[in-house]
């Protein structure tokens, strides 16, 4: 028999990495969550070549002082919990601890920050086996600044899984989309391999909230959509709902965001499944952008890594407000305006 023994800490991140890390798009939306969580209100993202080659992700958020920079370079160290009651409650869309140490594991990169109020920047790395950190001055204005080279350089399995520039890519823009879709109030600029792909100016109100959504999902998505905001029960529902004649062959444009973080929920699709299916034909889907708040207390988000699934505390209850408000909507709309589907 083997004897057993310690993995190093780049192993054991490695390995942890492989749960978060899938592609380009997964750094960029475990960076982009972390700035949002650090109240950025301007995120910039440059690409290289599907990401694979280069990701620079640039926030003005409270960045990190100099003190905690090898701390948060580590696995299972956070600043947004500290007790399991806080993790119950958990209003931030990290708290795991493992973005960048996982990261870090699986390419070439350094984070550079000046916290509020400090008067220094720092650089920090995670170097060898041991992912020991080196800490040096640099020169930055507020927020943070991390950059990923050379994903999965280190780690050949995974880089084999790795599609195409373009379609790497495309998976990248997707993630900037919903988190876009989910913080009007904050400025979003992607920009690939030196041209910018778009430039978000942040918004307060409806109009240019709408403006947002022609730019990222098409025009013809907002011309054709209603706008539901109804309240009951401590649940509020917010957002566009596409009218029945502007159906797709495929569940594409259909975004649901609790408490501001993207899920793909059974729950939730079958509630708008059914709330359509009257006007709906067969195999076609409906289109939304759709907002649900709820007390973070009954809902559990820690139930994958990637926290793209969540559980309601009380299903049925959330399932029937769904149904019943965006069936409303639906039915309202249908006699005086002679929108019924025509297909
Ligand atoms: P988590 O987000 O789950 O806490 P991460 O590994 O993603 O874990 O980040 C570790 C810690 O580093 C965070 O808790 C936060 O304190 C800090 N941090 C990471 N990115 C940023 C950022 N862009 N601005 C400020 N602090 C950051
Ligand atoms: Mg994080």
């Amino acid at each position: 028999m083997a004897r057993i023994n310690l993995l190093s800490p780049r192993l054991a991140n490695q390995i942890a990495a492989g749960e978060v890390v899938e592609r380009p798009a997964s750094v960029v939306k475990e960076l982009l969550e972390n700035s949002l969580d650090a109240e950025a209100t301007q995120l910039d993202v440059d690409i290289e070549q599907g990401g694979v080659r280069r990701m620079k992700i640039r926030d003005n958020g409270r960045g990190i002082v100099k003190d905690d920079l090898s701390l948060a370079m580590s696995r299972h160290a956070t600043s947004k919990i500290s007790t399991l009651d806080d993790l119950e409650a958990v209003q931030t869309l990290g708290f795991r601890g493992e973005a960048l140490a996982s990261i870090s594991s699986v390419s070439r990169m350094h984070l550079t920050s000046k916290a509020y109020g400090e008067d220094e920047a720092w650089r920090v790395e995670a170097e060898g086996k041991d992912m020991t950190t080196a800490v040096r001055p640099a020169s930055h204005p507020d927020g943070t600044t991390i950059e990923v080279r050379d994903l999965f350089f280190n780690t050949p399995a995974r880089r084999k899984f790795l599609r195409t520039e373009k379609t790497e890519f495309n998976h990248l823009e997707e993630v900037v989309k919903r988190l876009a879709l989910s913080r009007y109030d904050v400025g979003f600029r992607l920009s690939h391999n030196g041209k910018q792909v778009y430039d978000l100016r942040p918004v307060t109100d409806q109009l240019h909230a709408e403006h947002r959504l022609g730019t990222l999902l098409g025009k013809k998505f907002i011309e054709n959509a209603l706008t539901i905001d109804v309240e009951a029960a401590g649940l509020r529902l917010w957002g566009w709902i596409g009218l029945p004649t502007f159906s797709r062959s495929q569940a594409d444009l259909q975004y649901f965001f609790v408490n501001g973080r993207v899920v793909r929920d059974k729950l939730v699709a079958h509630a708008v499944r059914q709330a359509y299916r009257d006007v709906l034909y067969n195999g076609r889907h409906p289109t939304f952008v759709l907002y649900l708040e709820l007390d973070p207390a009954t809902v559990d988000v820690n139930v994958h890594p990637t926290k793209h699934e969540v559980r309601f505390r009380d299903g049925r209850l959330v399932h029937d407000f769904l149904f019943s408000r965006i069936h409303k909507v639906i039915a309202d709309v249908r006699p005086e305006s002679g929108e019924a589907p025509t297909q």
